[in-house]
């Protein structure tokens, strides 16, 4: 499968067409941005992390019967997916008190909550990602109660897997960030990519942080952090 015209450039990834209208090809940069892009730089090593783990992770994913867009891994930093619309959604799932949640509602990172949280926010740089709630979302038409519905239980079953899985890597899966999308037929399939660009990773033990909040916060060892990740999700096969 071969590369077109680039149809996209994000922060994180490049999106190609290919001679199959319903196929394209993401591209994964090693540029890192935070803080609403207002923070750029470069984590050496992390397209090609963040290609091969979320393709690995999005097949455990489709193992458990969790559709997802992911068709075939070409090289480190390129894979096929399925074309999709995306949902304008950043769906949220959190285990652990961290990051936004800890500083809207003042309480500390690091409290356990007894059942997972859901929430999505408005996928719209212009507006800076606004949080916004189901009837919100309906009122904009940005999806519809069915979708709503499909949406929170499968990023609910996404959290149930990849929490168990991490959990035999030594690792605790504080927080994540989901994309969905609209195949041609309207099938919502799972999008995007997971990694440690899109969740907060806490090692088990020690809690060391082992993800974007390193490059966030300027924690130093961001490009060791990526390839530790990798070895706790590949083990002896990466
Ligand atoms: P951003 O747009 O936030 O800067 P990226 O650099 O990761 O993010 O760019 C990738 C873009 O491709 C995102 O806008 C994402 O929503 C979109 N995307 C992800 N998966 C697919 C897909 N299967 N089909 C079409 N677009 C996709
Ligand atoms: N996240 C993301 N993209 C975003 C916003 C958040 O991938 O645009 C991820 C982030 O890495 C974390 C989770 O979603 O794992 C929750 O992020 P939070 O709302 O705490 O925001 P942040 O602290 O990144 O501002």
């Amino acid at each position: 499968m071969e590369k077109k015209e680039q149809l996209y450039e994000g922060k994180a990834k490049k999106v190609y067409a290919t001679e199959d209208p319903e196929l394209v090809i993401v591209s994964y940069k090693d540029d890192a941005t935070a803080f609403d892009g207002t923070k750029k730089g470069t984590i050496r090593g992390k397209g090609a992390v963040n290609n091969r783990m979320s393709n690995f992770l999005m097949g455990k994913l489709a193992e458990a019967g969790i559709p997802t867009h992911v068709v075939k891994e070409l090289n480190d930093r390129e894979t096929v997916v399925k074309k999709v619309r995306i949902v304008p959604l950043e769906v949220i799932i959190r285990n652990v008190s961290a990051g936004s949640f800890a500083k809207r509602y003042g309480v500390e990172e690091g409290i356990p909550f007894d059942e997972p949280t859901f929430e999505f926010s408005y996928k719209n740089d212009d507006l800076h990602d606004p949080l916004l709630n189901t009837s919100h979302a309906l009122a904009l038409k940005l999806a519809t109660r069915e979708e709503i519905d499909t949406i929170r239980g499968m990023a609910l079953k996404v959290n149930e897997v990849l929490k168990e899985f991490f959990a035999g890597c030594g690792v605790r899966l504080i927080d994540f960030k989901l994309e969905f999308g609209r195949l041609s037929d309207g099938t919502i399939v799972l999008a995007d990519e997971i990694s440690p660009d899109t969740c907060r990773f806490w090692d088990a033990k020690t809690g060391e942080k082992l993800d974007k909040d390193r490059f966030r916060r300027d924690l130093g060892s961001v490009e060791e952090a990526y390839q530790e990740m990798m070895r706790r999700v590949f083990g002896g096969q990466a």
